[in-house]
């Protein structure tokens, strides 16, 4: 099923983000998180590709797995740095031929080593490319990313929303932001969106902190700014991981409630492989939310794959 059918069906979607485990024993970890995680009865899941170093085939296996063995909606991550059209157009028809629906594309990051984008002449530079490339020529749904605090790269906030209006122009279907801790820089960035002509559902992307280390890292990487109230409450915990989940968790529920009460088009966890966050996010929020009341409650049983 492709996500824009759910879309038509339901108001505000909840999906997870998955990457690639690397060897056996963080497999062993993540089927015990993600079946946690696939008792919520996400709207649909998602596979990150070649991102912090895990292996492009592990996303295809991953993605089949979750399509075709346990039935459910799944979009395959997919970039284009280093890519040729010919290896694009081959990936892309691997991915119909398993019968996936749903493609996130993006540009992706440099390679490791590498802090600039390589020009690409038998591929593509930039993600609104290979959107219409695929758009072109394959039958997917299409998702892509969006900044709210502007991409890293850009030069101006201006400069980022002409180019995500030319991405959606080329034929994304909805956008996922990247994380962000602080709801107004994404309220801000849906109002410039609009006034910029975008008009498909922007979903944002949430991480609850449950390491403070680890998060300071990918807000560097990402370019995504704590909120110095965040850093006060978290900073003279920072070695005390039981509080640091506490005091992560309450500010994640308070950020998943305004965002929902103020209209938002569901949530995307990053979910960095684990379930206990999500889980216990889903529990509070389910107490005003008849939606994820109603994921929470419903008791797994595996969904039947569609062939
Ligand atoms: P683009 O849309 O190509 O933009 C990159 C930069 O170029 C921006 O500064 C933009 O303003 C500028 N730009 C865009 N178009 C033009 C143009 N026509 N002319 C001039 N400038 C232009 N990475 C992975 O490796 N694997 C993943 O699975 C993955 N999943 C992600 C999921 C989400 C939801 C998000 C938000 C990001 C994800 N990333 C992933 C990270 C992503 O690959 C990086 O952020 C990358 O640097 C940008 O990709 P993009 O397609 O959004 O960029």
């Amino acid at each position: 099923m492709k996500i824009t059918e759910i879309f038509e069906k339901q108001k505000r979607t909840f999906s997870f983000e998955f990457f690639p485990p690397k060897d056996y024993l963080t497999a062993v970890k993540f089927g015990i998180n993600a079946g946690q995680l696939m008792k919520l009865d996400p709207s649909f899941v998602t596979v990150t590709y070649g991102a912090g170093g895990s292996t492009q085939e592990n996303t295809f296996n991953l993605v089949d797995m979750f399509h075709n063995d346990l039935g459910f909606v799944c979009m395959a991550h997919y970039t284009c740095v280093n890519a040729t059209r010919e290896k694009i157009a081959y990936d892309m028809r691997t991915l119909q031929d398993m019968g996936i629906e749903n493609v996130m594309l993006l540009r992706g990051d440099p390679p490791k080593g590498s802090d600039s984008f390589p020009e690409n002449p038998d591929g593509f530079n930039y993600g609104s490319d290979l959107i219409r490339f695929v758009n072109e020529n394959y039958d997917f749904c299409i998702g892509a990313g969006a900044y709210p605090e502007k991409h890293l790269e850009a030069q101006s906030e201006e400069e980022d929303l002409i180019n995500l209006r030319i991405k959606v122009d080329a034929g994304a279907d909805f956008l996922t932001t990247q994380m962000f801790f602080d709801n107004k820089y994404y309220w801000d960035f849906i109002n410039k969106a609009g006034q910029k002509g975008i008009r498909c559902r922007i979903i944002p992307g949430i991480i609850p902190i449950t390491n403070f280390k680890n998060i300071k890292k990918f807000a560097r990487i990402t370019g995504a700014t704590i909120p110095e109230e965040i850093g006060k409450k978290m900073e003279p915990y920072k070695d005390d991981p039981k509080e640091i989940y506490k005091i992560g968790l309450e500010l994640a529920i308070d950020q998943c409630r305004d965002l929902l009460d103020n209209g938002a088009p569901g949530i995307h966890f990053y979910t960095l492989n684990k379930s206990r966050a999500a889980v216990d996010l889903y529990d509070n929020l389910s107490k005003d939310f008849k939606e994820v009341k109603n994921r929470f409650e419903k008791s797994f049983s595996p969904h039947i794959p569609e062939k």
